[in-house]
């Protein structure tokens, strides 16, 4: 595996890309030795393992992926660990890998508060146009957002019912938008379907329909907004060259600051901006 490794791009040990509030290492060597510490890294099944590294253990999930090229470690905003590798690396060089990186993934989540997850239940957690709410079963008529409570109607299942609220807004939020970006890109308006994702906020197809993350309504309006000409900029522009963010940039001068701070944001966890977790610097 090394020599295939050595094929790829150059890249640095501890490279460091910043992606949707998580924190990810890739590179080409398995083989570095520990950085420093007590460390250990011990798997368990179906790819979970757990890094210990002085008296703190941190979960690790393993994940195999036949598309994958190179080792990458993602800390991601709950302060675990995901790490995804090519099918055919041994279990020691992914063990390697991660004990080479104990120290740097220590000081990572020291320098950060966990973030919570999103939880579509009664008392559970999610955001509203970037403000976080609290989830309430015990409301009556319709769903209600009451200050910080988003009041369910007893009897309703919470997770639907929560769903469907989050789907309604980011479905007028998208269609308020989509006319005058379909308009400054020069397309007809795209059917749109609203959808889960975990990871992202929204997809655009090659036969150019665009599905948005019903999750988009925890985003601050604006970004929401950036999300929507985002997609819409991939209908000429199917990738994210230098000639999209072009683009897309001539229709939203400030479009970089959006997705400069779209980085503190994750469909699946209790993050944002001048929350102290995902990408803040140590
Ligand atoms: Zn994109």
């Amino acid at each position: 595996m090394a020599m295939a490794h050595r094929s790829l791009p150059s890249r640095g040990p501890n490279e460091v890309i910043k992606k949707n509030g998580e924190t990810i290492v890739q590179t080409t060597s398995g083989s570095a030795g520990p950085e420093s510490g007590i460390i250990r890294i011990a798997s368990q099944n179906k790819g979970q393992a757990t890094l210990t590294v002085g008296n703190t253990e941190i979960p690790c999930r393993i994940v195999r992926r036949s598309g994958a090229v190179r080792l990458t470690l993602q800390i991601l905003p709950d302060n675990s660990l995901r790490l995804t590798a090519p099918p055919g690396i041994s279990k020691q060089v992914i063990e390697s890998f991660v004990e080479s990186k104990a120290a740097f993934i220590q000081e990572k989540i020291a320098a950060r508060a966990p973030a919570r997850g999103i939880e579509y239940r009664d008392g559970g957690a999610i955001l509203l146009f970037g403000r976080e709410v609290t989830v309430n079963a015990g409301g009556t008529g319709e769903i209600t957002l009451r200050g910080d409570l988003l009041c369910v109607p007893e009897g309703r299942q919470v997770k639907a019912a929560v769903a469907a609220y989050l789907r309604e807004i980011t479905r007028s939020e998208v269609e308020r938008h989509l006319p005058h970006y379909a308009a400054a890109f020069g397309v007809k308006v795209p059917p749109i379907e609203i959808r889960s994702y975990k990871t992202s906020w929204g997809k655009c197809r090659t036969d150019g329909r665009i599905f948005f993350n019903e999750r988009c309504a925890m985003l601050p309006a604006d970004l929401i907004e950036y999300v929507v000409a985002h997609e819409v900029c991939h209908i000429h522009h199917p990738h994210h060259q230098r000639s999209f963010h072009d683009a897309l940039r001539a229709v939203m001068p400030d479009a970089d600051e959006r997705k400069r701070r779209m980085r503190h944001y994750h469909p699946l966890w209790v993050t944002g901006e001048g929350s102290g977790t995902a990408t803040k610097k140590a």
